[in-house]
């Protein structure tokens, strides 16, 4: 199999048979082998019969429905978990995303990429409760996660099969796939794509993602750049923390034994000995991170790196 693509649904009826006519229209003329894997992610509305209804006649359209709605992080995870293809492609499955865009995406990945990822140059959202807040998103996540991108909540994007099913996907993260991937070694890239104004349904999100996403980044960042090594993050911060206490403690003490001063009385006392207690806080959490990331690591026998590729025959003479 060449290509799966993945689509997640959720009380989508209007706009699956028109996006699947137009998908198909696109991946057959490629000359690949292709599947088009849809999730329903516990539809409540009549997705579900027209999904079985498409099936049958098609069985190139494969159907997964969980048992309840597990959010479309996790309706991705399970579509790529049952992906055969070389590539996974994800798209959303109410129209907005353009499959049209999905020769340019493989054609971008055959240049060396491992994932593309789609920039939805002029995006058809509302401005201020969508637009904004994602463009706001996008410049903290790839400060953050020093992966720059433009779009990190387009659904549509090329992935080669090894980083997609290395992927561990948490939370709603699939917006961090990018991020998620480097961190694995992926080659990244990113081209424009089409965008368009839903036509039915309506949206599944509000204003209320931005603070998940904020809350979803900061796991990502600490994941990227500290699983393996929480001491150095919580210990510095533990460090800086404790530091300053110590120094207003000595501050105080100088005052206390050589200028005869009342300190019991002090507010700066007390922030004393409250930045060094959670200093020492913040280093036993160090600490049981390290014993944690052990855990992780050795219960499994997973490694901390990845390798690209051996030249190694195993035999010498
Ligand atoms: N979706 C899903 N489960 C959910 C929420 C959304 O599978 O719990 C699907 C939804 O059907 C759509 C895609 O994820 O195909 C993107 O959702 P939506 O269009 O509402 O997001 P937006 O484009 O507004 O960011
Ligand atoms: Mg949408």
């Amino acid at each position: 199999m060449d290509l799966s693509v993945v689509i997640p649904v959720y009380n989508e009826e209007e706009s699956l048979e028109p996006l699947i006519q137009e998908a198909s229209s696109v991946l057959k003329p490629l000359g690949r082998s292709y599947e088009l894997i849809l999730v329903d992610d516990g539809s409540t509305d009549g997705t579900y019969p027209i999904l079985s209804r498409l099936h049958k006649k098609e069985p190139r359209i494969k159907v997964l429905r969980l048992k309840r709605n597990f959010g479309q992080t996790a309706a991705v995870a399970a579509g790529i978990s049952h992906a055969q293809g070389e590539v996974i492609v994800a798209m959303d499955g109410d129209g907005q995303n353009d499959p049209r865009d999905i020769p340019a995406l493989l054609n971008k990945l055959e240049e060396g990429f491992d994932l593309v990822s789609g920039w939805r140059y002029h995006r058809q959202d509302p401005f201020w409760s969508r637009r904004l807040p994602s463009q706001i998103a996008n410049g903290v996540i790839s400060w953050m996660t020093q992966v720059k991108l433009h779009d990190y909540g387009c659904t549509l994007k090329a992935i080669r099969r090894e980083v997609a099913k290395d992927l561990k996907l948490y939370g709603e993260m699939h917006r961090f796939i990018p991020a998620i991937a480097y961190e694995r070694g992926a080659r990244i890239a990113e081209i424009k794509v089409n965008h368009r104004s839903r036509r039915w349904g309506k949206s599944k999100y509000g204003i209320a993602r931005t603070f998940r996403v904020v809350l979803d980044l900061l796991t990502v960042k600490f994941l990227i750049s500290y699983a393996t090594r929480p001491l150095h993050i919580f210990g510095l911060i533990g460090l800086m923390i404790g530091g300053a206490g110590f120094l207003i403690g000595i501050y105080l003490s100088v005052q206390k034994i050589f200028y005869g001063l009342e300190i019991g009385g002090r507010p700066l006392l007390l922030l004393s000995v409250l930045l060094i207690l959670i200093s020492f806080q913040f280093i036993t959490m160090g600490l049981l991170g390290e014993m944690l990331a052990r855990t992780y690591h050795e219960s499994q026998d997973k490694p901390i790196y990845v390798i690209k590729e051996i030249l190694d025959e195993g035999k010498l003479p």
